[in-house]
């Protein structure tokens, strides 16, 4: 069997969870939207089901799944529905519903529910993505409370650069979320990972009854580009790992893999891994991208191939074919390859497909 795999550890996962809770001091949704980051939701969803206070997912599609999987915690849908016909699903199966635009109120108004919906009210504090204008939020808030069709509203907003501890953008926000909720007596709820890591600093507001939104960080990958305090105590719930399947002993000057974009400087030990971009290792990652081989540092040489890449083994004389090739995990973060192929771990997660995924204390 291809040795390529990814190793889920779900007592990481609670781990990072408690801790979204603990440094927030509020009440923390699990995102578990896009299959949990590429974790696989249900499993997340399974092992987090005993002590997370809800879930918050992309769509519908993302809910049904974990309500047929007979989840029955709060879910919250971070976009709401994208059609009014939704309405009577998230009715049936009891979820809670992000409310972003006037278009969904009407629709609210206009639908016949068996039961009075969870609103999480969006405020469009800065982020220009989605959510209501600060002008209108007030009367967006008192427009639903008198539909009879609401029995709460969260106040709800979206850090735009809150993983940029220099960027004056997140006390902007805040001071716009500030002015436009003034007086509405509400939960709130404004913060994702890096939002509620640099907690307190950035959200003096927070209080135990608040939400925070917990997503990369409950995975254990910090969002942060340098070092941070409080990402420093998260543990890596995934580790992406395969093995050695040849090795061969090249020359100085003997170019490596596609387009011979690398050339040996030296008489070089080449490992060729079994991992590629169609297992979501990216493509983009240059030559110098670290890895980590039965525990030891080294880097990819060559051309990301489909089902191949290559590492070199030159200063690790006891490693050979069948040794283990980390590619991101408790010894190669995943930070660190996102940061050497330009991309995020956010998307170095998402993209993972084809690997066999594993549980461990599940
Ligand atoms: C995805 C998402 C989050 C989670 O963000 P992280 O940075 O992964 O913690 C929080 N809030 C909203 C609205 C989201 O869409």
């Amino acid at each position: 069997m291809r040795p390529a795999r990814a190793l889920i550890d779900l007592q990481a996962l609670r781990h990072n969870y408690q801790l979204a809770r603990e440094i927030s001091g509020a009440r923390a949704l699990a995102v578990i939207k896009a299959d949990a980051y590429g974790h696989g939701a249900v499993r997340c969803a399974q092992a987090l089901q005993g002590s997370a206070d809800g879930f918050a997912v992309a769509c519908i599609e993302e809910a049904l799944e974990l309500r047929y999987a007979t989840l029955r915690n709060p879910i919250l849908l971070l976009e709401g529905f994208f059609e009014a016909d939704e309405l009577k699903l998230i009715d049936q199966h009891d979820l809670w519903c992000v409310v972003h635009s006037t278009w969904q109120i009407e629709a609210i108004e206009r639908t016949r529910l068996n039961r009075p919906l969870n609103v999480w009210l969006k405020l469009d504090t800065g982020m220009h993505r989605v959510g209501l204008h600060p002008a209108e939020y007030r009367e967006a808030y008192h427009r639903l409370m008198a539909s009879g069709k609401v029995a709460k509203i969260v106040l709800m907003s979206h850090f735009s650069s809150a993983d940029e501890p220099e960027s004056p953008r997140s006390a902007e926000q805040l001071a716009t979320f500030a002015h436009a909720s003034a007086g509405l007596q509400a939960e709130i709820s404004l913060c994702n990972s890096p939002g509620l890591l640099r907690w307190p600093q950035l959200t003096p507001r927070q209080r135990p009854d608040d939400w925070v939104r917990a997503g990369l960080m409950i995975y254990g990958a910090s969002p942060f580009e340098g070092p941070q305090e409080q990402a420093a105590r998260l543990r890596p719930v995934m580790t992406l790992e395969s093995k050695i399947i040849c090795v061969r002993e090249l020359a100085a000057g003997e170019p490596i893999g596609y387009g011979a974009r690398f050339v040996t400087e030296r008489p070089t030990r080449v490992g060729v891994v079994a991992m590629g971009y169609a297992d979501g290792y990216p493509r983009h990652a240059p030559s110098g991208t670290p890895v980590s081989i039965d525990g030891r540092r080294s880097r990819l040489i060559g051309r990301v191939s489909m089902d191949m890449l290559t590492v070199d083994l030159s200063d690790l004389p006891a490693a050979g074919l069948g040794s283990r090739v980390e590619l991101w995990g408790r010894e190669v973060g995943a930070g660190e390859v996102a940061a050497a192929a330009g991309t995020i771990p956010y998307q170095l997660f998402c993209n993972l497909r084809r690997v066999q995924t594993l549980y461990s204390a599940g």
